[in-house]
């Protein structure tokens, strides 16, 4: 059996601003194995880029992690001081995000930003690490490596800017990739080609994922379990087969009544009626008890907690606890 890589224990980010406290993360608690790719899912501003920022310690003001801790390779990142936080960010865990331009340095190759990490973690001498970039580059299937080392960003399609934050990502074989939204600004043959790129790279070099995604197709191919999130908490998680085959939270079966089929044509897309609540006014409620069609006294006053059902199975709803919904049939 694997071990535990990651831990989340009742995290919270908090946004104190002008209008209110944004309770962004509120208690989130899960875990990602060794080698296992996690895929967090649920609609923008669900909190699930501040879960992975937080673990990065990328909180920016007026953000703040509140409280919990956050364990990786048994060490609490929240006693970590900045500079041993900086070593272990592009050596044991990499990142990659939606928009590569927006993280690669404009004025430098983008073999230069390969060498950075390899020099800098690695110890690598300039000519060992420039051999490295030019490998990593023939890696992730960029054809004429020793030429494309030599270009800057602007001049490389998105594509091929996204399998250079591969690169940059995964030089020195880190334990962790964090990938947010790492296709959604790819077109769809590309996306493709993307994902089975890090599948390949998986395979090759046994890392996790921590795969953020609102795209449930990405999330069916490539993860092997699921955290599903909503207004700053987890509501669901189960390994993937078992949460597409049996969706319990009513958000999740909603989230899954909302992908496309292939092949079969509809008139419109399914979405979960309602709004997200404003994460300044969250009360005891289930957040989710104003868009559920089975909300029953108790979710407008109390919040469920997240039981496990099953062995892996995990939901958040009164539903399932004893004495309520389906218990009562
Ligand atoms: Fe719906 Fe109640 Fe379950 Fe919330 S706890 S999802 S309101 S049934």
């Amino acid at each position: 059996m694997s071990n535990t890589l990651v831990e989340f224990k009742h995290v919270h980010t908090h946004f104190d601003t002008d209008e209110g406290i944004f309770k962004a993360v509120n208690d989130v608690s899960f875990r990602i194995k060794e080698g296992e790719t996690v895929g967090v899912i649920g609609e923008s501003g669900c909190g699930k880029s501040v879960t992975a920022l937080s673990l990065m310690q990328l909180v920016t003001a007026p953000g703040k992690i509140n409280d919990g801790e956050i364990w990786f390779d048994g060490r609490n990142l929240l006693g970590l001081t900045r500079d041993q936080m900086r070593q272990l960010r592009g050596h044991e865990i990499g990142m990659i995000f939606q928009e590569p331009m927006s993280s690669l340095n404009p004025v430098l190759t983008v073999g230069e930003q390969i060498v950075e990490p390899l020099q800098e973690h690695l110890l690598l001498t300039k000519k060992e690490a420039w051999a490295k970039a030019v490998e990593w580059i023939k890696k992730v299937g960029i054809p004429r490596p020793e030429k494309i080392a030599k270009s800057y960003p602007h001049e490389l399609s998105g594509g091929m800017l996204q399998r250079i934050m591969i690169a940059i990502a995964l030089c020195c074989n880190p334990k962790l990739l964090i990938a947010d939204e790492p296709t959604t600004a790819l077109d769809v043959t590309i996306q493709a080609q993307v994902l089975d790129l890090l599948r390949q790279l998986k395979g090759e070099l046994g890392m996790a994922i921590m795969l953020i995604t609102h795209d449930l197709g990405v999330v069916a191919e490539m993860a092997d379990y699921v955290v599903v999130m909503y207004a700053g908490q987890v509501i669901e998680e189960a390994p993937v087969l078992e949460l597409f085959r049996e969706p319990k939270h009513p958000y999740t079966q909603g989230l899954l009544r909302s992908k496309p089929v292939m092949g079969q044509r509809q008139k419109r897309l399914y979405s979960i009626p309602g709004q997200v609540p404003n994460l300044a006014q969250l009360g005891e409620s289930c957040h989710f008890h104003e868009r559920c069609a089975s909300c029953m006294e108790i979710c407008r006053t109390k919040q469920p907690p997240l039981r496990t059902d099953g062995d892996t199975h995990k939901v958040a709803c009164w539903l399932y606890e004893e004495g309520f919904g389906h218990e009562q049939a």
